[in-house]
């Protein structure tokens, strides 16, 4: 929905507050696309609700109300015959890599939802309101829910698939010989840097489980020969052997001290000069609209992490032994956040 009116004046206030409030009712509908997998469903072409509902087992009238109330935000197009159509947005949707379907599973579903329900406990007492109402961090919630955490990891690699053209575009993993990502998932990232940089060597330091899980990745990306898996916890150590760390999305997942303990393990790790390369975003100083601002918050609500600004990335860099020596932002919400080992 739009802030103005057809003849271009600015909605009036009640309004623009009733389209934030009712946000949420879209953004669920979205998460029935996704989990019921109507993208792949009508990619050849457009199809009744019935026959929708008949594929995806759902009640038919139910279903038609979902997609109607879609048609006027590009979601899916809408025929006299009453058959529904794709649309580029939905096409975001559709299986595949670089796909956002996962991300709209996990953030819109099981998990970051109800934790995101939460959100109040979390501003009146500190504490990560998923754990509130899981009884439980999230990881140790993923790591007895395979089914949860499959959609999670794949989308990490769907976001990843993203962000990466936008950080090769930017930053160049050049002068490494072994390069780690330590959290890596399931190898999104390392991959496409080792197809891009044939003399680079690879290690994917993640959980046990999630390391399992990154076999058949690591082995149908034609880059497995150079790419070590190794399972650990990096709170205990992070394993020696590379001569530049990568962390993705990791550091933004703990609160400072965490962070800190993290980034010395890597500190320990790594040789003299070794290069350390955080990919996170980085919230500007300004009061500029940024997606940053929304991750710190479902960072709040599902692991007590944070978004930082540069002044607080440069505070954890000199707090775990590393120099900071630049800032790389790319087309992307993602920048670079560089340092080396001294
Ligand atoms: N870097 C990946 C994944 C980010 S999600 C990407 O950008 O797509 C955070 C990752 O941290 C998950 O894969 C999770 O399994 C991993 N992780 C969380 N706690 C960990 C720990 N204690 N030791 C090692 N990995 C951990």
């Amino acid at each position: 929905m739009e802030q103005q009116t057809a003849a271009g004046r600015e909605l009036p206030p009640p309004m623009q507050m009733l389209q934030i409030i009712s946000g949420f009712w879209v953004a669920r509908c979205v998460y029935v696309m996704a989990k019921l997998g109507i993208a792949d469903l009508i990619n050849d072409g457009p199809k009744t609700t019935e026959e929708l509902a008949t594929a995806t087992e759902t009640h038919a009238p139910s279903l038609f109300r979902v997609l109607r109330a879609l048609v006027p935000f590009g979601v899916v197009t809408q025929g006299e015959d009453n058959r529904f159509g794709t649309t580029p947005l939905l096409e975001t949707l559709r299986s595949g890599p670089g796909s956002l379907r996962a991300f709209a599973m996990t953030e819109l579903g099981e998990e970051h939802y109800p934790a995101w329900g939460e959100l109040l406990y979390s501003v009146r007492t500190g504490g990560i309101a998923f754990d509130h109402a899981f009884g439980e961090p999230c990881w140790e919630f993923f790591a007895k829910h395979p089914d949860n955490a499959q959609i999670f990891n794949d989308a990490m690699s769907g976001m990843t698939a993203q962000a990466t053209e936008a950080l090769h575009a930017a930053y160049q993993f050049r002068d490494i010989k072994v390069l780690m990502d330590v959290g890596g998932g399931h190898g999104g990232l390392i991959t496409s840097i080792l197809t891009r940089n044939p003399n680079l060597r690879g290690i994917l330091f993640d959980s046990p489980q999630v390391i399992e899980g990154a076999k058949s990745h690591l082995g149908e990306s034609g880059v497995g020969d150079r790419c070590e898996l190794i399972s650990g916890d990096f709170f205990k150590s992070v394993p020696q052997g590379a001569d530049a760390i990568v962390l993705k999305w990791i550091i933004h997942d703990w609160n400072d001290q965490q962070s800190v303990a993290i980034l010395k393990n890597c500190h320990r790790a790594l040789p003299e000069n070794g290069k350390l390369i955080l990919v996170d975003a980085v919230v500007p100083a300004t009061n500029e609209p940024h997606f940053s601002k929304f991750i710190d918050l479902n960072m709040l609500v599902m692991t007590g992490g944070r978004e930082r600004t540069e002044t607080e990335f440069r505070k954890l860099y000199e707090d775990s032994g590393f120099h900071f020596t630049r800032i790389v932002p790319t087309e992307s919400p993602f920048s670079v956040i560089e340092g080396v080992r001294v």
